[in-house]
């Protein structure tokens, strides 16, 4: 599904931040990276939606190189959670989750039962939620509207920096739950980023670990305890 081909990054001032990487993440897979701070885990990630080029190397998504696609295409099928979800604060929560369907056009009807469907998945009631400003929600509620905003057009594959790391202790094992409950009903190929490992073994089928832009161990949850 996402396979990394000797992938390195080299950033402008030398920093190798990740080094001769090979690894496949495979379809339908809850796939966490973890280690250090500056071990060059958001590089990884940020590199195949092409947000950062690669400085040697190949990503290929489905067999073909990440190059070889449109990049509003290859943008659109991969959803892209941040630690802090930007979202726009002028636009209601339900124009907030169909931004991308909006740049799809899907049809009206359609746009706002899949927003309603995302909302009900994560226990915000439309009804209360669909209308209100960003700024009238909770922090971990703005999360997780950040969270199924990147699931709303179905992309093939989710990307997730630090998702829950800057909330507080019970919004962000709320959002954990969330998280395994849709992993559960979705089965979507899904890249995650964090520091901390009680998350990755809640939420992995399988942790690469990281150190100095390289990989130091690859397994199951499982594998990583019985095995360290
Ligand atoms: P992590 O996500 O694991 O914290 P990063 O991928 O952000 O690690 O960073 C990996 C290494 O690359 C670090 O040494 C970091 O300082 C460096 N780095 C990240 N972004 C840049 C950049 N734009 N320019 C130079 N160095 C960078
Ligand atoms: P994250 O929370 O995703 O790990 P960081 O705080 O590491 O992000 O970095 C924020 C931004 O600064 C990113 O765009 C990253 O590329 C850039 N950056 C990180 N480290 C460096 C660095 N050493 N030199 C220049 N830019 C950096």
């Amino acid at each position: 599904m996402i396979k990394f081909e000797n992938v390195s990054k080299r950033y402008e001032d030398g920093t190798v931040a990740v080094n001769s990487l090979n690894l496949e993440i495979k379809q339908g897979e809850f796939f966490v990276f973890i280690g250090p701070s500056g071990c060059g885990k958001t590089t990884t990630l940020k590199m195949i939606n092409r947000l950062i080029p690669l400085s040697d190397g190949t990503i290929f998504i489905d067999g073909k190189k990440i190059n070889a696609y449109d990049i509003h295409e290859l943008r659109w099928n991969i959803g892209y959670v941040l630690q802090q979800i930007a979202l726009f604060p002028h636009m209601t929560i339900e124009q907030n989750i169909t931004v991308v369907p909006e740049m799809k056009k899907w049809p009206k009807e359609k746009m706002k039962q899949r927003a309603y469907e995302l909302m009900n998945m994560v226990g915000l009631d439309p009804e209360n939620y669909a209308d209100r400003k960003p700024n009238e929600l909770s922090g971990g509620e703005q999360q997780r509207i950040g969270v199924i905003r990147a699931l709303a057009a179905d992309p093939e594959i989710i990307l997730m920096d630090e998702p829950f790391s800057a909330l507080d202790p019970i919004s962000r094992e709320k959002l954990q739950d969330d998280m395994i409950d849709l992993k559960r009903n979705l089965k979507k190929t899904t890249v995650f980023v964090t520091h901390d490992m009680q998350e990755a073994l809640k939420l992995a089928d399988r942790i690469c670990m990281m150190k100095d832009g390289e990989i130091v161990q690859v397994g199951t949850p499982q594998e990583l305890v019985t095995n360290p």
